[in-house]
């Protein structure tokens, strides 16, 4: 029954490993998405900045198209001064084209501000580029290293199916089933040592009669208040002895 027991223990302990690895698994598609989002908001800080941009060179387009309207009707105007009889046209005239003049001057003054606002924005886009880049990079080698985690587990998972099979073989099939049956209802940790008359699954006291019949280690008990199947856990300074 002592082979028995630990024999169990030792399948357990298989599970309990198979089980972390199964949640270091399901674990990884979560934290590739982690990875992906942080590159996303990098992406889309890089579009941002390059919208930004756009918008204000439109607006500087749209300045030139102004001055270069208003240059045409100073022109136009400059090339009528020539024909005009009156002294009271002629004055108008000049009013009207120096009025231009003024508005064009008005303009390229905001333009040289867009100008340097382009400069500017163009430069921050720069170097949120070289941001994501350097994060691209990282989230690539980091990505690699968690496939490398997943296939590392997967093939550990199934040198531990193997194992569990070659050990559950030693352990007769009624007591298997009743491990297999308590674990269904416990959950993982079926079988929960027992020291110092305490259940290491719910840390209550059993009975002291209970720990008694425990330490001759000759048949599989239950934990009265948790259930789960205990044995007894020699006290270290036992084992070393
Ligand atoms: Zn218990």
């Amino acid at each position: 029954m002592k082979e028995q027991i630990e024999t169990l223990i030792q399948l357990q302990r298989i599970e309990k490993e198979r089980a972390a690895l199964q949640t270091q698994i399901a674990e990884i598609p979560r934290r590739e998405q982690a990875l992906d989002e942080q590159l996303g908001a990098a992406e889309d800080e890089i579009t941002r900045k390059k919208e930004r941009i756009d918008e204000v060179r439109k607006q500087y387009r749209a300045f030139e198209s102004d001055v270069r309207a208003n240059q045409d009707r100073i022109d136009k105007s400059r090339a009528r001064l020539g024909t005009i009889k009156t002294n009271k046209e002629y004055q108008a005239m000049l009013k009207e084209i120096e009025e231009l003049r003024k508005k064009n001057s008005k303009i390229e003054d905001e333009m040289l501000d867009f100008l340097d606002q382009i400069e500017a924005a163009e430069g921050e886009a720069a170097s949120e580029k070289e941001k994501h880049d350097r994060l691209k990079a990282e989230t690539d080698g980091l990505k690699k290293i968690l496939r490398e985690e997943a296939d590392d587990a997967s093939r550990r998972m199934g040198q531990l199916d193997l194992h569990w099979r070659q050990v559950s073989e030693a352990i007769d099939p009624a007591l298997l089933k009743r491990f297999q049956m308590v674990r269904e209802k416990v959950g993982p940790v079926t079988l929960a040592p027992v020291s110092n008359a305490v259940c290491g699954g719910c840390n209550l006291n059993i009975p002291h009669q209970l720990f008694n019949e425990l330490q001759r280690f000759d048949s599989l008990k239950y934990c009265p208040h948790c259930q789960r199947l205990i044995f007894w856990e020699k006290p270290l300074e036992e084992n070393n002895g």
